[in-house]
């Protein structure tokens, strides 16, 4: 058992890389040819293996790779009726040709189909592990994962970190004035924004309701400053859209935030950010829409 037990984890994890089981099911091809030749007739059945074949296909590399090896085990099939005529129920499988090819081309087409939806789910599954579903940012949890590794590298590197806390101002009002699903249009929209003004390089997560923390790494207060200044003026001009607007109705929308900077406010992950946190109530409590450090 102690033996056997290495060998299976190799041997699945052989078997999880791309070209190993190309190599797999053409050699699992190549076998039926030499499986067939060596049994000689046909009307033992021998041929459904192939569905076998097209399946694990479709398993592996979806609708694609099911009805590529669909094809050449029909081509295979074709090929060996052509070729061997002296084999026994010859005339019977002939027959059967549509049917078989059908089933061949369906097996790929349903597992493959089946594989691609899997995929489809499992890849949304691990997206929202990490992201926030209603505006795609990354969530509080990987955030501060993210946040923490960030941290470690800046200070490894001497590198400057900024950090900024944005928060709606008055949304609260939004809700009762105009419904929660326009107060989740403009998270939404704010989000986009945000995302949209930033660089490459900066991360922007769902901090708590209507809050919004982006990381901006190598970067002072002032850097930072200047990114959510333009993000203020983008979303001051920006019309707020939404389906569940009544006609008529318009909102305004404007935020707060607070920054604070790695080694200049504090060489502490949980005190930078209360330092953020102190620069947003300061800004908040200066009559809102503005941004401080
Ligand atoms: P301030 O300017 O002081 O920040 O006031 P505010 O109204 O923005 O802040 P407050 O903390 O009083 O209210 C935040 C509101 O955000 C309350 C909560 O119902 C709402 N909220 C939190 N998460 C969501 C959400 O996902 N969707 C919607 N529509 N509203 C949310
Ligand atoms: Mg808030
Ligand atoms: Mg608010």
């Amino acid at each position: 058992m102690s033996v056997m037990f290495p060998i299976h984890k190799n041997f699945s994890e052989i078997i999880s890389k791309r070209p190993a089981r190309i190599a797999l099911i053409a050699l699992a091809l190549i076998g039926m040819i030499i499986l067939r030749r060596a049994v000689g007739v046909f009307g033992v059945s021998l041929g459904y293996l192939y569905v076998t074949i097209i399946a694990v296909a479709g398993l592996w590399f979806g609708k694609t790779g099911g009805l590529v090896v669909a094809f050449v085990s029909v081509l295979i099939f074709i090929g060996e009726v052509a070729v061997f005529r002296g084999w026994q129920a010859r005339d019977l499988v002939f027959r059967g040709m549509p049917v078989r090819v059908i089933v061949y081309f369906l097996s790929g087409l349903a597992l493959g189909h089946v594989s691609d939806e899997e995929k489809k789910m499992r890849k949304r599954l691990e997206f929202l592990a990490g992201h926030d579903e209603l505006t795609g940012c990354l969530n509080f949890r990987w955030m501060m994962e993210f946040l923490e590794k960030e941290f470690a590298r800046s200070k490894r590197y001497q590198k400057k970190m900024a950090v900024a806390i944005v928060d709606i101002d008055f949304f609260k009002r939004i809700n009762d004035t105009y419904g929660h699903l326009v107060g989740n249009d403009v998270l939404q929209l704010l989000s986009k924004i945000l995302k949209d003004n930033v660089r490459n390089e900066d991360t922007v997560a769902r901090y708590g309701g209507e809050e919004f923390l982006i990381i901006f790494p190598e970067s002072s207060s002032p850097q930072a400053l200047v990114v959510l200044e333009r993000i203020k003026a983008k979303l001051a001009e920006q019309e707020i859209t939404s389906a569940h607007l009544k006609a008529g109705e318009k909102v305004t929308v404007t935020f707060s935030a607070g920054i604070a900077c790695y080694p200049d406010n504090s060489d502490d992950l949980s005190k930078l950010l209360n330092c953020a946190d102190t620069a947003l109530y300061k800004a908040k409590n200066s009559g809102r829409n503005c941004i401080f450090y």
